[in-house]
């Protein structure tokens, strides 16, 4: 048996249960309560944008990944900046 995923919160889906939702261009759909179903077809939601979905988190756990890597960066900038003004100092 294939596991499915919803297409809107990510959840697994129970074998049996939730929906199979394909549009008219063949594009299939998998929700797993009317609750997903609602957000992406009836309120036009975007996954990204709403909290309680697996890929809000992910966005947010890789935004804030990508934010610590740029202050690793910009430490390690600013320390070889003060390395080079030292040495300058020293030279003087
Ligand atoms: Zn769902």
């Amino acid at each position: 048996m294939e596991i499915r995923y919803c297409s809107f919160c990510g959840n697994k889906i129970e074998p049996g249960t939730g929906k199979m939702f394909v549009r008219k261009d063949g594009t299939i759909l998998f929700f797993d309560k009317s609750k997903c179903e609602k957000n992406y077809l009836k309120l036009g939601r975007e996954p990204r944008k709403v909290r309680w979905t697996k890929e809000f988190t992910e966005a947010k756990r890789s935004l804030k990944a990508e934010q610590q890597n740029q202050n690793v960066k910009n430490s390690s900038e600013s320390t070889v900046e003060n390395s080079k003004s030292k040495t300058e100092n020293q030279n003087v």
